[in-house]
């Protein structure tokens, strides 16, 4: 199988995370997508075989869990992100990517991009509440 780069990723809203890649196909998730698909090992746990290391996490909605700090390409391979919440070990894979943003593409979903907009509104009140 080719690995496919994304050729352009960028954040047309502070929630969203758009790609687009060199086949011309494009895709929109939510950060907070974004972050419950880390594919790390403290998120989605550790199996070798049947014998299961830890167990997989759910993603606590503290400030800053789904937003991002910094994103770097590792190589020509992955793309590790950052959050504000301080997890950083997520390394998406370029496949990996392009499968997580394909199968939870929401471009064409009026319903879905409102709700993360409610969503992130939401989440700056009670930031806002928080420093109170
Ligand atoms: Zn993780």
């Amino acid at each position: 199988m080719s690995r496919i780069n994304p050729i352009k990723i960028n954040k047309p809203e502070p929630y969203l995370l758009q790609a687009e890649w060199v086949d011309g196909k494009k895709a929109i998730i939510s950060l907070e997508m974004l972050r419950r698909e880390c594919p790390c090992a403290y998120c989605k746990g550790e199996k070798v075989g049947n014998k299961v290391y830890s167990h997989p996490i759910e993603v606590k909605e503290e400030p800053g869990a789904f937003e991002v700090k910094d994103m770097k390409p590792i190589g020509n391979y992955a793309l590790a992100v950052m959050w504000k919440s301080g997890h950083d070990t997520g390394i998406y894979t370029w496949d990996y990517f392009r499968e997580i943003l394909v199968k939870n593409d929401i471009t064409n979903d009026a319903e879905a991009l409102k709700l993360q907009a409610e969503k992130y509104e939401k989440s700056k009140k009670k930031i806002k509440l928080d420093v109170l």
